[in-house]
């Protein structure tokens, strides 16, 4: 289900039955001259599509401009980069309305830069932030977690908002990561072929198209973005049913 598309009453409902939240995370960066300059987010979209037909979940909109560092390219490039300050609060309290809305599990999933990138790292921090403060409005005392009765009725509020990697550690291998390159180029055209353009690729092409004499943007595929795709769902699956 998508958060956008619900009535009230179904949020109400999803809510109560413990849909867990997922939130997808990007940024906008140019990859190449072959691919979407969204493809971070719009990757994250496509698998949060898919484990949607395969177990309950709510699916946020998407946070399509986080930090990119200009690391690759600039505006005129298809690259955008945001104030890190505002968009960390922007993050916060975005991921706080979730909470009031009712959601008790939040993922947020992320195919950009590693976990300990500004990316990854605003989210973290606003979760972290969130769960400290968090117990306070609930009413709680200060001191609550030195009283072991508080303590153990607060349960784990550590955990409300997971901030995740799209490729899990049971996904990889077969999945894998890089910029536009063999794995990227494939999973998008698995998902979205109309979105990429091997042919625009020539010798004027980065060097991230080009990392591996066998596996790069030119013999990037959708049977090998396929295996990848399911390997990453399936660890999803297993991750949230668990849980
Ligand atoms: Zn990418």
């Amino acid at each position: 289900m998508y958060l956008k598309h619900m009535r009230p009453y179904q949020l109400k409902e999803a809510v109560t039955l413990n849909y867990p939240l997922l939130v997808p995370a990007g940024c906008i960066e140019t990859h190449g001259p072959h691919m979407a300059i969204g493809h971070d987010t719009i990757i994250v979209e496509e698998i949060c599509d898919r484990i949607a037909q395969k177990v309950d979940v709510v699916i946020a909109p998407s946070f399509d401009y986080g930090p990119t560092g200009y690391a690759l390219g600039s505006p005129m490039d298809g690259t955008i980069d945001p104030d890190y300050t505002a968009f960390g609060n922007h993050v916060k309290a975005i991921l706080k309305n979730f909470r009031q809305m009712g959601f008790k599990k939040t993922y947020v999933i992320i195919m950009h830069q590693g976990m300990e990138a500004p990316l990854a790292l605003a989210f973290k921090k606003a979760a972290a932030e969130l769960a400290f403060e968090g117990i306070l409005e609930q009413g709680y005392p200060r001191g609550w977690w030195g009283n072991e009765t508080l303590k153990n009725k607060a349960g784990s509020v550590w955990n409300e908002i997971e901030v995740q990697p799209m490729i899990l550690p049971a996904a990889s291998p077969p999945a894998g990561g890089d910029h536009a390159g063999y794995n990227e180029t494939s999973f998008l055209l698995a998902t979205c072929p109309d979105l990429v353009e091997q042919d625009k690729l020539d010798q004027d092409a980065p060097w991230y198209c080009y990392q591996d004499e066998e596996k790069n943007s030119w013999t990037a595929n959708a049977t090998h973005g396929q295996i990848m795709v399911e390997a990453v769902v399936d660890a999803w699956i297993d991750k949230i049913s668990t849980c």
